[in-house]
C-alpha cells in the first residue's frame, strides 16, 4: 500500500511538474533554493572541517568525502570518483623582515603554491623594487644579480571588471619568478594582486619557465608592499631576510567527484555543472570555489526534489586541483571522450557568491546564442538580466573540442578580490540568500536549456 500511494506521491509530482509552465517551475526553484537550508550547511561543513583543501591534502580527501555524500543525500541516481593525478606542495615556515636604517619591519607574507623553498635558514640579500618585466629587462643582470626582486604594481582600480584589472596585475604572481631568475635574483616578493588594500596575502600558483633556475616566490599583504615601498626609497641598502620553508613532493593522486541525474530521453547527452573542490592552504574556500561546488550539489538537489526528469542527463561535478595544475578539467573530459559521451553544454560557477547578473555564453554561433539570449525573459524576476557572449570556465574549457556550449555564472564580482585565494576567505564572507539565487539561476538555466533544447 505504502509503495502504491508513494508511487502515487511521485507520478503526481511529476505531472504537477510536465503540466505546470515553465516560468513556474522556475518560481518553485527559486522559493525552494530560499528557503532550504542544505546548502548552506554544505558550505559551512566545507570552511570549518575541511579548511585548506589544497589538491593533494587530506583535507582535500575528506572533502571528496563529504560531497560525495552530499550528491547521494541529494538525489542522484550516481556517484563516482575520477582518479586525478595532483602536485603535493606544502607551505613550512615564514618570515620576511626588513632590516634598514629605521629600523627592522616584518612582512606578512604567504609563499606562492608550486613555489620551491629557501629551506628553512632562508635567504638574505637587498632587495630591487620593479612594476613590470619591461623594467626589469633595462635595469638587467648588474642590478639584480643575488638580489630579491620585488613586484610592486597594484591593480589597476579605475577598471570596472574587477576580473580584468585582476589579470592586469596577476602576471607578476605567474610569472615574475621566472623573469627575475634570467637575472641571476635569489628570490622574488609579490604584490598581492588584489583591488583592496588591507593586511591578508592572496596566495596563487607560481608558474616556472623550463631551462630556468626555480627560485622561491612569495605574496606580501597590499598594505605591506606600500609600507615596504616607502622603506626602500628611504634606504636603498636595506636588507630582507625572508624564510619560506616550503616544499614540493612526489605527485599523488585525488579526485573529481561526479553525480549525476540520468536523462529520461537523451540520457547519453550530458549537461554538466560543475566547481571546484580544492582551496588554496591558507583559505577556507567559501567565495573560491566550495559556493561553487555546494551550487552545484543544489541543481541536483532541486532537480531531485521538485520533480523535475531531466530529458537530458545533468551531471554536478566537484573538480579538482584547479588551482594548482587543473589536472581535473582534463581528466573529466579526458573520461568523457574515452566513453563516446555527448556534451551538450558545462556551466562553471568559479566567481564567488554574490547576487547573480547573468551569464555568459561561449563556443556558441549566432544562432545558438540569438536562442540563449531568449532566455532572459524567465530571469528578469529575479533581477539577472546579463546574458552576455563569451564564457566559460578553466574546468570545462577542456569540453571546447567536442563542441560543448561554455557557460560562465556570472555574479557580482566588485568585492571577489576581498576575498580571493586569502584567509578572508571564510564561511562569514557569505551571504546564503545571494549565494542560493545563484543556486536557483543555475539550475533554472540548465532546465531551460534542456526543455528547449538549447
Ligand atoms: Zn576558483
Amino acid at each position: 500500500m505504502r509503495f502504491i500511494i508513494t508511487v502515487f506521491f511521485s507520478l503526481s509530482l511529476i505531472l504537477t511538474t510536465f503540466s505546470q509552465e515553465p516560468e513556474e517551475v522556475v518560481k518553485s526553484i527559486f522559493n525552494n533554493a530560499l528557503t532550504d537550508n542544505t546548502a548552506e550547511e554544505h558550505l559551512l561543513y566545507l570552511c570549518k572541517n575541511t579548511k585548506g583543501r589544497i589538491a593533494g591534502s587530506e583535507q582535500a580527501l575528506h572533502a571528496v568525502r563529504y560531497t560525495m555524500n552530499a550528491l547521494i543525500e541529494a538525489g542522484a541516481d550516481t556517484v563516482w570518483l575520477q582518479e586525478v593525478p595532483v602536485p603535493h606542495w606544502e607551505r613550512g615556515n615564514e618570515l620576511a623582515v626588513l632590516r634598514s636604517r629605521l629600523g627592522a619591519l616584518e612582512l606578512t607574507i604567504s609563499a606562492l603554491g608550486l613555489s620551491v623553498g629557501t629551506g628553512p635558514a632562508g635567504v638574505n640579500a637587498r632587495v630591487v623594487e620593479v612594476h613590470n618585466f619591461e623594467q626589469l629587462d633595462e635595469i638587467g643582470r648588474d642590478v639584480i644579480y643575488e638580489k630579491i626582486v620585488f613586484f610592486n604594481r597594484p591593480v589597476d582600480n579605475t577598471i570596472i571588471n574587477t576580473f580584468s584589472g585582476y589579470a592586469g596585475a596577476v602576471d607578476q604572481r605567474i610569472s615574475g619568478a621566472s623573469e627575475a631568475a634570467k637575472y641571476g635574483a635569489l628570490a622574488v616578493i609579490v604584490r598581492s594582486p588584489t583591488q583592496a588594500m588591507h593586511d591578508f596575502v592572496h596566495t596563487g600558483v607560481v608558474r616556472y619557465k623550463d631551462n630556468i633556475p626555480r627560485i622561491p616566490a612569495v605574496c606580501v599583504s597590499p598594505h605591506d608592499a606600500e609600507i615596504l615601498s616607502r622603506w626602500l626609497k628611504n634606504d636603498s641598502q636595506s636588507m630582507l631576510h625572508l624564510v619560506s620553508d616550503c616544499r614540493n613532493y612526489d605527485d599523488t593522486i585525488s579526485y573529481n567527484v561526479v553525480g549525476e541525474i540520468r536523462g529520461s530521453e537523451k540520457p547519453g547527452e550530458y549537461i554538466t555543472v560543475g566547481g571546484h573542490l580544492d582551496a588554496w592552504d591558507i583559505c577556507e574556500g567559501a567565495h573560491d570555489d566550495g559556493g561553487g561546488c555546494v551550487q552545484s550539489i543544489e541543481t541536483i538537489r532541486l532537480f531531485h526534489e521538485l520533480g523535475i526528469k531531466p530529458h537530458r542527463t545533468v551531471r554536478a561535478v566537484m573538480f579538482m586541483n584547479e588551482e594548482m595544475t587543473s589536472t581535473g578539467g582534463q581528466v573529466y573530459a579526458a573520461e568523457a571522450e574515452k566513453n563516446n559521451e555527448i556534451h551538450y553544454a558545462a556551466l562553471e560557477s568559479d566567481r564567488g557568491l554574490m547576487s547573480p547578473l547573468g551569464f555568459g555564453f561561449g563556443n556558441a554561433d549566432d544562432k545558438r546564442l540569438k536562442k540563449l539570449f531568449q532566455l532572459e525573459k524567465y530571469f528578469k524576476p529575479y533581477g539577472i538580466r546579463y546574458f552576455e557572449r563569451g564564457g566559460g570556465g578553466s574546468d570545462i574549457s577542456p569540453l571546447s573540442k567536442f563542441n560543448t556550449l561554455q557557460i560562465g555564472y556570472i555574479p557580482e564580482t566588485q568585492r571577489y578580490f576581498w576575498f580571493h585565494h586569502s584567509a578572508n576567505d571564510t564561511f562569514e564572507q557569505v551571504n546564503i540568500r545571494e549565494m542560493q539565487l545563484g543556486s536557483a539561476a543555475i539550475a533554472s538555466l540548465i532546465y531551460l536549456i534542456d526543455l528547449y533544447d538549447l
